[in-house]
């Protein structure tokens, strides 16, 4: 069933992860494998060929040893120059580079020496009573065998085997004495390739005298070492015995481990940070974290890369160069020495003048700067002759007084051959050592030494200068490892220093060679300084970067929200617009149209004003007829003065034909206060004005008369008054139906109002167009006869009067006549309506009084001043 293979997705991402996390194990698996068989195979190619180049050694040590053994039996009484002759033709015949010397011990003493330059202390040595030496010693002598001493410091310097091996006579019970034969241990490892510098394979040796023996602890390596199940092992012979070699490879290399755990620490981070994604999704540092842990891990796997190769080049290069300069220095040592043994035998044959060892000497010394002079000691150890003497004339004639050169001397005059002194401060200035080499005269009588005097600066810097490997230190340095020459770094690690003893001159020299700068840790630093200021730019740079895109897009979140908002906002003031009557223009601040409602459109009568000034947009007129535009300019001007927005409107009234246009203009204002433009606001007002007009007549004037009532009246006389001059004299009086009552309780309220109404209609004909008729309510009047003084206001009221009274009004078959009762007063605008109208009220009920159908005049007197004008 095709189910029963789906995967949920849900358990892809674990069963992702467990594959990935098999696969790199599987890597990781296959890589240590490989690398332990590739080292492995190392390992053993490293024992066999170390075991195979001390196996030689030592069975050409086994060769020399049994060289001396008949040596001795051949010549029991033999001497030092004998000795030293037969060793040096034997080392002719046969390749021994890692001797340092030989000796024979007659009944356990010191007696011969080879080579004697470097080893002369050993002379006459005890070794029997030696509390160092004294077991091996006596355990060869009395034995009768062959002993060997691993791995021992010597006196010399430097660290050695000895052999030791018991010498007896043929023919005799005791022993003759004891051939010893020391090795170098640092060249025979050398030869052996398992100078610990230069491999990372730990060799462990320990040793027996017999088969049946137990091993012995290890004396090179730790020894519990040889219980690692993981060791290859090998045993050779050496002359006292046997030695077994180890070398263990079940560790690997510490980078070996270091690399894929930096790699699967990373995935690890990678994977977990993936799986923890949801929770770290509001984070801004995963991915920056990430970025910049890979990038630590690659800086880091590749300055350790970088550092283990070139430390790995490094230790090559100086051992390459130690080599080669302690067989330079090796080679000019003894070159030198053979030109002092020259001019010894020179002399001793009395073939060399004071003249001729100066002249010989002063060239020599020239060409060979690293000696200070060649000197010629008499048998007193007086100096009798110095060369070159230029620089050296304060030794001249001296004693040599100095316990070094003492010692070289004494010794070398007893062993008849050069000697060297160890080194001592020169009275030249530096350290120095000397080569001193006995004259004999043809009868063996001792006549004096010949001295090749060495600067070891001097000595130093022509190495120095010779040097091809210019970027390393050559240094010389004691048995003690203190420095004797300058440029030696006596804290330098080992692998930044490689030191080489020197066998001549001996005790304990060692050529030191070191790397001028220590630069590549330097380098690795700056590296190291470098790439975390990198990763640390990285993380900073793509932090900042996460945050923004994180910042950014929430401010995109925003800016989309609130522009729905505004768009929804803009289109709900778009159909508000457009819903009003008023028309809604916006101007930008150089009067250009910037938008419009559709009322606004219909108002201006345009179809297109957008972007065009509103000069040419409004075409309307002033209320002269004139163009509108210096009013609107005028006003737009003033609303562009307005600093707050709540008071800010300017107003104008526009016209076109009989249209009329009210226009509000507000300034819109920006945060600055500057204008940002202008909002207009317009609008048809004929309509409400013409309503408002009609609505003002309805009110002042009496619905049945249609003459004014008394709030017309109000208005009107105002309006009149403001007209005219303060000091005219008008007329005024007040009139009184007589006997109305009697129509309309007879006729009919109807025909009351028929009657009101043809009166006041009769009336007005009588009066002129100026004067007003008011009805006061009921059957009362007001007539306003405006600069009409009484002399020409009585003819007209006479008029009215007779009118009303000849007027015969007919109902039905009836008909009615009234009359009129008139009471007139005089008066100017300095007294007040009121006034005016009690004074002819007043009057009209005296006309009342007196019999009706009459007019009277109040009595007084309109005043001229101090009276309030009407308001
Ligand atoms: P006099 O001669 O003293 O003036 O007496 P008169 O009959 O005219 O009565 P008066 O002036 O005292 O009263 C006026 C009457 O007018 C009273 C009222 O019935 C009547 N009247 C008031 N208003 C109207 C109106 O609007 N229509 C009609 N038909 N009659 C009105
Ligand atoms: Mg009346």
């Amino acid at each position: 069933m095709a189910q029963g293979v789906q995967i949920r997705s849900g358990r892809r991402l674990p069963i992702t992860i467990a594959v990935l996390i098999f696969m790199l194990m599987v890597a990781f698996h296959h890589y240590a494998a490989r690398t332990r068989a590739h080292r492995e195979i190392s390992a053993e190619t490293y024992l066999n060929n170390a075991g195979q180049q001390l196996q030689q050694a030592f069975t050409q040590t086994h060769a020399l040893l049994s060289y001396l053994q008949e040596l001795t039996n051949q010549n029991p009484d033999i001497d030092q120059k004998t000795f030293q002759h037969m060793a040096t033709l034997w080392l002719a015949q046969h390749e021994f580079p890692a001797l340092r010397v030989m000796q024979l011990a007659k009944d356990g003493v010191v007696s011969h020496i080879h080579p004697l330059a470097g080893n002369e202390a050993s002379k006459g040595h005890e070794l029997l009573n030696d509390p160092a030496r004294r077991k091996e010693a006596r355990a060869a002598y009395f034995g009768f065998r062959t002993v060997t001493t691993p791995v021992v410091n010597l006196r010399q310097g430097g660290q050695g085997i000895i052999h030791r091996m018991s010498i007896r006579l043929p023919g005799s019970s005791e022993p003759w004495g004891l051939a010893i034969v020391v090795q170098d241990w640092e060249r025979l490892r050398e030869l052996s390739g398992f100078n610990h510098r230069e491999s990372d394979f730990p060799l462990m040796i320990r040793g027996r005298s017999e088969r049946s023996e137990p091993w012995s602890r290890a004396f090179v390596g730790d020894d519990a070492g040889f219980d690692d199940p993981h060791i290859r092992v090998q045993e050779i012979n050496v002359p006292g015995g046997q030695w077994q070699l180890g070398v263990r490879i079940s560790r690997l290399p510490t980078g070996f481990y270091l690399i894929p755990l930096l790699i699967a620490g990373n995935i690890l981070v990678l994977i977990a940070l993936f799986l923890l994604r949801d929770s770290f999704k509001e984070q801004d540092w995963p991915v920056p974290v990430v970025t910049a842990g890979t990038l630590l891990v690659v800086v880091a796997v590749f300055t350790s890369l970088f550092l283990m190769l070139h430390r790995a080049e490094n230790r090559r290069y100086l051992a390459k160069w130690s080599t080669i300069n302690q067989h330079r220095i090796t080679a000019i040592l003894n070159g030198h020495a053979d030109f002092t043994r020259m001019l010894a035998l020179q002399r001793s044959y009395g073939e060399l003048s004071r003249e001729v060892f100066r002249r010989k000497g002063r060239e020599y010394v020239r060409e060979n700067p690293e000696l200070i002079n060649f000197t010629w000691v008499d048998a007193d150890h007086v100096i009798q002759e110095v060369s070159p003497r230029a620089g050296n004339e304060q030794i001249l004639g001296l004693r040599i007084e100095l316990e070094e050169p003492r010692r070289a001397s004494r010794l070398a005059r007893e062993l008849g051959s050069g000697v060297y002194t160890r080194p001592f401060p020169a009275i030249q200035g530096g350290n120095s050592f000397e080569y001193w080499v006995p004259v004999f005269d043809r009868i063996q009588r001792f006549q004096g030494l010949v001295v090749a005097v060495y600067s070891m600066d001097k000595l130093m810097s022509r190495l120095q200068n010779e040097e091809e490997a210019t970027d390393l230190n050559i240094a010389l340095v004691d048995a003690q490892g203190n420095p004797l020459t300058g440029t030696y770094l006596p804290h330098a690690r080992p692998d930044t220093s490689y030191s080489r003893r020197l066998v001549p001159p001996g005790h304990g020299l060692s050529l030191v060679l070191s790397n001028k700068t220590q630069g590549m840790d330097r380098e690795v630093l700056v590296m190291a300084i470098l790439g975390a200021g990198l990763v640390l730019l990285l993380f900073t740079f793509s932090y900042r970067l996460q945050r923004s895109r994180r910042l950014l897009s929430r401010q995109n979140q925003t800016l989309a929200h609130t522009k729905t908002r505004l768009e929804e906002e803009k289109e709900r003031i778009h159909t508000t617009l457009n819903a009003l009557h008023e028309g809604v223009i916006t101007l930008n601040p150089q009067y250009g149209v910037e938008a419009v409602n559709t009322a606004a459109l219909e108002l201006l009568e345009q179809k297109e004003v957008l972007g065009r000034p509103i000069f040419q947009v409004m075409g309307f007129t002033n209320s002269q007829g004139g163009s509108l535009t210096p009013t609107l300019e005028a006003a737009l001007g003033q609303a562009r003065k307005y600093k707050d927005i709540q008071n800010a409107a300017t107003q104008i009234t526009a016209f076109r034909g009989d249209h009329i246009f009210h226009c509000t203009i507000h300034p819109l204002f920006r945060a600055s206060l500057k204008t940002r433009g202008f909002v207009l606001i317009f609008h048809d007002v004929t309509q409400t004005l013409m309503r408002e007009a009609q609505l003002e007549k309805k009110a002042s004037r009496d619905p049945l008369t249609q003459c004014l009532n008394r709030q017309g009246f109000q208005g009107k006389y105002q309006a009149l008054m403001t007209l005219g001059d303060p000091g005219d004299v008008h007329s005024l009086a007040y009139l009184d139906l007589d006997k109305f009552k009697i129509v309309n309780d007879t006729a009919g309220h109807a025909a009351g109002d028929r009657l009101l109404v043809e009166l006041s209609r009769q009336i007005r004909h009588i009066l002129r167009n100026s004067d007003l008729l008011v009805r006061m309510g009921g059957d009362e009047f007001v007539i306003l006869l405006p600069g009409c003084r009484r002399e020409d206001a009585q003819p007209l009221l006479e008029k009215v009067r007779q009118q009303i009274r000849e007027f015969a009004f007919v109902h039905e078959d009836q008909v009615f006549y009234v009359g009129a009762s008139l009471g007139g007063v005089e008066f100017t605008a300095a007294s007040t309506i009121q006034s005016a109208l009690e004074e002819a009220d007043k009057a009209c009920y005296q006309a009342k009084a007196k019999g009706r159908d009459c007019i009277v005049w109040a009595e007084s007197r309109p005043c001229d001043v101090g009276v309030e004008y009407p308001e």
